[in-house]
Formats: structure tokens, C-alpha cells, sequence
């Protein structure tokens, strides 16, 4: 007959689980820049609460947001 299968050998499979020189350090910096690419988003600043300057009514909003308060029109930066 001689219809052969393709032989399947572990040998060929890439090293992907072996330790790969680098890796760490790489998915540091990975963690990194997705880090900075999310808070350049806002999505990552917590939500801090601040009480309007103006009228001392509370405003809450991501850090770094400019709130409008609602009863003096006032902005105030987070
Ligand atoms: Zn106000």
C-alpha cells in the first residue's frame, strides 16, 4: 500500500515554550506601552471624587477630566 500519514515528529515543533532569551524584558515592555496607550485613552485613570470649587457641590469624574459642575457651570480640572 505505502499511503503514509505525515509523520508527526515533536522534534519539529517550534521552541515556543522554551526559554526564550529576552522574553521577560519583552512582555515588560509590552505590559508598558499598553499600559501608557490605555491611559492615554483615559481608561485607565481611576475615578477620583472632588467637591466644586465654586459651590462645594461633589463632582466625580476620571483623574485629569475637566467636570462641569452641574449647579454653577463651573470647570474644574480632575
Ligand atoms: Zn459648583
Amino acid at each position: 500500500m505505502g499511503i503514509r500519514g505525515r509523520q508527526y515528529t515533536p522534534m519539529d515543533e517550534p521552541v515556543f515554550n522554551k526559554a526564550i532569551p529576552g522574553t521577560e524584558a519583552l512582555a515588560g515592555a509590552l505590559k508598558d506601552t499598553f499600559g501608557a496607550f490605555r491611559s492615554g485613552l483615559g481608561i485607565t485613570e481611576p475615578v477620583v471624587s472632588v467637591n466644586c470649587e465654586g459651590c462645594g457641590a461633589p463632582l466625580s469624574g476620571h483623574r485629569k477630566e475637566v467636570v462641569r459642575c452641574e449647579y454653577c457651570d463651573r470647570e474644574t480640572q480632575l
